[in-house]
């Protein structure tokens, strides 16, 4: 049965050591977790043959296809190279720019992660996360478009999610957790109900 209440578990920017330290404590309890990679880095990390090291190195596609692989981790799209601050904050729109530039440049570099996404793990994603949480007004329907489900954001809070709404998936709010609070701790600043 479903949970009434359930938290999701997200990972952002596929950084290897989601695989060395979460991924054997999510199989330990069976939990599922989403993890949003970034498609430059994880290209970078297979082409340059960097040695794994869960200080700084970031997951190759071999890496992302086995968690996908293992059923315990959804992987979503957190954009090919766009996860920088200049020359666009993100995947905002630029003052300067065309609806019609903005949603082809976003568009390419979305479709070049799911392609290598496609070609080297064999899946596509459905869960797209904001680089820094940033989004414009036309970003969702572009995302819908490709063929996203759900959108995370870095608002801060809970979401509530009603069945059959279709935009229920939309902008949703998540809680960024420090390893320096402990689980009470995290969840007494939370009123949930
Ligand atoms: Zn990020």
């Amino acid at each position: 049965m479903n949970p009434k209440k359930p938290v999701v578990l997200t990972f952002d920017d596929g950084h290897y050591n989601n695989y060395f330290y979460a991924y054997p404590i999510i199989e330990k309890y069976n939990f599922k977790a989403n993890l949003n990679v970034i498609g430059c880095f994880s290209e970078y990390s297979t082409s340059s043959g960097d040695i794994d090291n869960p200080n700084y190195s970031y997951l190759t596609w071999s890496e992302i296809k086995t968690l996908h692989d293992s059923g315990l981790f959804e992987i979503g799209n957190h954009t090919y190279k766009m996860h920088q601050f200049k020359p666009k904050f993100g995947i905002a729109k630029a003052s300067s720019e065309s609806e019609e530039d903005y949603k082809k440049a976003l568009s390419n570099d979305i479709l070049k992660l799911e392609n290598k996404l496609q070609q080297e793990c064999g899946f596509t994603s459905q869960v797209f996360a904001y680089p820094f949480g940033k989004y414009s007004k036309e970003s969702e329907n572009i995302l819908r478009d490709i063929g996203f489900k759900a959108f995370l954001t870095c608002n801060e809070g809970i979401n509530k999610v009603y069945k059959g709404d279709p935009t229920v998936l939309s902008h949703l709010k998540r809680i960024n957790r420090t390893g320096l609070l402990s689980t009470e701790e995290f969840f007494s600043k939370f009123k949930i109900n």
